[in-house]
């Protein structure tokens, strides 16, 4: 007789009245008996898609059974073999489009809920105090990766774990990258990704704050003072404008300078912590991907009466995680669509209070596949606000490239380097993340931080051969 397939098990979530106004995590994760239920959906399928879907393989059918028959170390040992950031990714990532969509169980019915039962598992193991694993012998090699977020903190781990001795560099005074600056508490608390730092730490990485590479070293210098290798995962933190004019008005933001006062510095937790930030009782932020959704419903935490999402394309095109629109659109933020400003109106005192805006259609798919966004003329119009955040897109820093240039960049300013393990044009350097695709995910940062992981790895052992072999 085929099983029977019960319905998905839902994640428990804070009331949407009451969310939105705090900054404590939205989602609450399962317990132990939903998590057994949910675990219980699994096929164990012989030939199992999801693994497919996942950019660092973990072994799912395989962590799934563990659970099921409650032998949690294993489940965890089995996670972890692929992903040393697993509380993390059972978050943020976007099992959606990953594993999930890959999921068998999803052609008939709801695929199951593997993020959830990644969380559940990782929330056990920080609960009962990680245990590290065996490492190898030490080589007498020497790493240096630049840039504690996901890229950098996975190829440290899998580098310590191989027997290198790796030290990070990290311009900020915390490490984590987008994890710690970026994503917002009620999505992420920042103790577990403290946790899952300290994890990378407890494999003996050291992790050297506030040190920014490009001003404090250059990589040649690194190189001839003893590095054998760098890695770079320095990411893509610049944020990139709209140009129109009154952009430089008090009261508009880049998601960035918003996303690391509000969350790295703590500005939600003002008097206590002493970072101001003004938000207005109107709020537009513009942009549709995860980092728009973040501001917007910082925003409104922070005391905004009103938040809009400006898009100027319409709600199919969007490129946030589906259940963070869900999220929003629940706490009440407001989604204009076809919508993009064209100037920012500001006071004599040079305050924001306004953004023109014109109405737009969707024309003939463009290079990306979406379908171009086209003005209306004439379809002007002015709405009244008194905050502006750009959620553009950003690119790579280009700090760290100071006295390197034969490190080969993109047009976009970011790094030209081997797909398949990480190898830059510059010899005995790695490159891995946003650095190289431009704004990602954590979890294809956590993929390239691997695969140029196991082929330093290989190098340090025999590093004969040609260096760049692909296109010149
Ligand atoms: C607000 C926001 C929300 C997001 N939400 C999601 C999500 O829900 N799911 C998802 O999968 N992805 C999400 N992303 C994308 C994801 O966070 C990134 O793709 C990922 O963090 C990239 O990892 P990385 O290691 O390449 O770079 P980063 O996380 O950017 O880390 C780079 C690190 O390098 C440091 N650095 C930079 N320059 C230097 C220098 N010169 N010297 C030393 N250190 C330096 C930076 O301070 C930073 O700590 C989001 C991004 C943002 C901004
Ligand atoms: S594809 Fe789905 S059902 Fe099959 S093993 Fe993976 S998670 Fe289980």
């Amino acid at each position: 007789m085929p099983k029977e397939i019960a319905p998905r098990n839902e994640m428990p979530r804070q009331d949407p009245r009451v969310r939105r106004r705090n900054f404590n995590e939205v989602a609450l994760g399962y317990d132990l008996e939903t998590a057994l239920a949910e675990a219980e959906r699994c096929l164990q399928c012989k030939k199992p898609q999801c693994i497919a879907g996942c950019p660092v393989q973990v072994r799912i059918p395989e962590f799934i059974l563990a659970l099921r028959e409650k032998d949690m170390w294993r489940a965890v040992e089995v996670l972890k073999d692929k992903n040393s950031l697993p509380a993390i990714c059972g978050r943020v990532c976007p099992q959606e489009t990953q594993c999930e969509i890959q999921c068998v169980l999803g052609k008939k019915h709801e695929p199951v809920a593997i993020g959830r039962l990644e969380r559940f598992v990782a929330d056990w193991e920080r609960e009962q105090g990680m245990r590290t694993p065996p490492l190898a012998p030490p080589t007498g090699k020497h790493v240096a990766v630049i840039g504690a977020g996901p890229a950098g903190l996975t190829a440290a781990g899998d580098l310590a774990k191989m027997g290198h001795k790796v030290t990070i560099f990290e311009a900020l005074h915390a490490p984590g990258g987008v994890l710690i600056y970026g994503i917002p508490e009620f999505r992420l608390p920042k103790d577990v990704v403290r946790a899952e730092v300290e994890y990378v730490q407890s494999l003996g990485v050291e992790i050297r704050l506030n040190t920014v590479v490009g001003k404090l070293y250059t990589i040649d210098e690194m190189l001839k003072d003893g590095f054998d290798a760098v890695f770079l995962g320095t990411g893509a933190g610049l944020p990139m404008f709209m140009n129109i004019p009154g952009e430089n008005y008090n009261g508009v933001y880049s998601a960035n300078e918003f996303l690391t006062r509000t969350n790295l510095m703590k500005a939600y937790l003002f008097p206590e912590y002493d970072t101001p930030i003004n938000v207005g009782r109107k709020v537009a932020v513009v942009g549709a991907g995860n980092v728009a959704m973040d501001s917007a419903r910082c925003a409104l935490r922070l005391g905004a009466d009103e938040v809009h999402i400006v898009y100027r394309r319409s709600r199919a095109e969007m490129p946030a995680r589906a259940e963070e629109v869900a999220n929003a659109e629940e706490e009440g933020i407001i989604f204009d669509f076809l919508t993009n400003p064209v100037e920012i109106h500001g006071t004599d005192k040079g305050w924001v209070c306004g953004m023109r805006c014109i109405r737009m259609e969707l024309g003939e798919p463009d290079a990306s596949g979406r379908r171009r966004p086209v003005p209306v003329p004439g379809s002007e119009f002015d709405m009244e606000v008194d905050t502006v955040i750009m959620a553009l897109g950003t690119q790579p820093n280009p700090l760290v490239f100071s006295n390197t240039p034969w490190l080969e960049r993109t047009k976009h300013g970011t790094v030209v380097a081997n797909e398949e393990n990480g190898r830059t044009k510059m010899e005995r350097v790695w490159a891995g993340g946003d650095i190289v695709t431009g704004a990602a995910t954590v979890i294809s940062a956590m993929g390239a931080g691997k695969r140029a992981a196991a082929d330093i790895d290989a190098y340090l052992k025999d590093p004969n051969g040609p260096w760049w072999v692909g296109p010149e």
